[in-house]
């Protein structure tokens, strides 16, 4: 009964479709009133709906046949993109509430924002070390609160429903350092630089918003933006984000949806 969303084996090039946006719109607005909504109007009204899930609903390109994702209130919709449609259905059956225990400990932490050049979608990400029920143990998770799927997350995804304890990652980044690198300019191409002070008078560089910090003998909790002001000629190693970050997606606290 799911067979509609599959593709032509024989099909390698990555889709396109110039009806609904697919290959190259995320993102289609439902309701109106954005910036190019005219151009979304015509798109969206190429989609048919196929099926409810747990949270949302899954439309089709009657095009291209390509998935999107619904959310229940129809505000956008979200291409879900080859080999998602495992995870978002997984994402919306899942239980994916925080015990009032990890919430408190997340308010502690303080969010991670966006990116100044990035899509304020309102999520909230907090680095934080998790151990999950099956007793795996992540230093480097961050854990988002986010009302909609993990469709184009770059980091392997976890759901909450694995998480048995969150903590305080021990190579987590200050709040006040991760804002800064939230905020840092791009000086060369994929290059966006925060010098941080060490309290042994070493500087070193992160690039663009960065959560943690791994590097030998060094506490991350120590770091602070230095007072210099970062430029091209900036001296200090550049210590970019660990590669083994994992995304654990949960919702939203009640209180805060809908806000
Ligand atoms: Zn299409």
């Amino acid at each position: 009964m799911f067979g509609w969303f599959k593709k032509s084996p024989a099909r390698q090039e990555p889709v396109r479709c110039e009806i609904c946006g697919a290959g190259h719109v995320v993102r289609l607005d439902w309701g109106g009133g954005a910036f190019d909504a005219e151009e979304d109007r015509a798109r969206t009204a190429a989609l048919d709906h196929r099926e409810d899930l747990g949270r949302g609903s899954l439309f089709a390109c009657r095009i291209c046949q390509e998935p999107w994702w619904v959310d229940a209130q129809r505000t956008a919709a979200h291409h879900v993109t080859a080999g998602k449609l495992a995870l978002l259905r997984a994402w919306s059956e899942a239980d994916l509430s925080l015990s009032p225990a990890a919430l408190t400990l997340l308010k502690k932490i303080g969010p991670t924002p966006p990116h100044q050049y990035a899509v304020d979608n309102g999520d909230q990400q907090f680095p934080c070390a998790i151990i999950t029920r099956s007793g795996e143990r992540f230093d480097h998770a961050v854990l988002s609160l986010q009302a909609d799927p993990p469709l184009d997350s770059h980091r392997p995804v976890r759901l909450a429903g694995e998480i048995a304890e969150v903590l305080e990652s021990p190579d987590a980044l200050p709040l006040a350092v991760r804002k800064a690198s939230a905020r840092s300019h791009e000086l060369a191409m994929g290059y966006a630089p925060t010098l941080i002070d060490m309290p042994d008078g070493e500087s070193f560089l992160l690039n663009g918003t960065q959560n943690f910090l791994v590097k030998r003998g060094r506490r991350a909790g120590e770091a602070k933006v230095s007072k210099s002001l970062v430029s091209r000629e900036s001296r200090g190693e550049v210590v970019n984000a660990p590669d083994d970050e994992v995304l654990f997606v949960a919702a939203p606290p009640i209180s805060a949806r809908g806000s």
